[in-house]
């Protein structure tokens, strides 16, 4: 029996049509999940795409969730490319615009690096739009890389987006 339920948190996006169903459809299919329950959700926020991100898109609704899982680092990335298709993801260029994107932020505190998966995801340190929400509900956090606590990043970035009025 697994003493230790491993916690991690899900970095959730979307900037093209109906954003928040896509994050509320997003959320329902994780939570559905055999081997895989929410257990906190964050506000959503609004923030425009990325700088280098391809041009002409529109706003990004973002969130972040704490899940509790038995599915192996790997095995929740399958899951979440599953979840991603199934709510009409289509990769074309890096950057684009999509329906919904789900990053693996954190997973316990394990350090992760092959070819099609990095844990920590390398750019949440530099990223308020994924900082935020999740210092909203792990403040405490260390960064298994850089040893700071998750508040001390979010503090040195520039605020880039605005908590919405959305509901889960
Ligand atoms: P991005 O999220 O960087 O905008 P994509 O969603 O298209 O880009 O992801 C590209 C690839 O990133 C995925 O196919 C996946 O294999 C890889 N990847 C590496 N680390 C992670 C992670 N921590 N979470 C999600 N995907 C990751
Ligand atoms: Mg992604």
């Amino acid at each position: 029996m697994l003493t230790h339920m491993p916690v991690a948190y899900i970095a959730l996006g979307s900037n093209l049509g109906n954003r928040a169903d896509h994050l509320r459809a997003a959320a329902r299919a994780i939570d559905a999940l055999p081997e895989a329950s929410i257990t906190t959700k964050s506000p959503i926020y609004e923030t425009p795409p990325a700088p280098g991100s391809a041009e002409g898109q529109g706003d990004y609704l973002n969130a972040v969730v704490q899940i509790e899982t038995t599915l192996s680092p790997h095995d929740l990335l399958t899951a979440l490319r599953d979840i991603e298709h199934q709510h009409g993801r289509e990769r074309k260029e890096k950057w684009c615009a999509r329906t919904l994107d789900l990053d693996i932020l954190l997973y316990d505190d394990q350090v992760i690096d092959t070819p099609d998966l990095t844990i920590p995801h390398p750019h949440m340190h530099e990223r308020w739009f994924v900082l935020k929400p999740l210092c909203d509900i792990a403040p405490g956090t260390v960064h298994p890389h850089t040893k700071k606590s998750l508040d001390e990043l979010l503090c040195d970035l520039p605020v880039a987006g605005k908590r919405t009025k959305i509901t889960w």
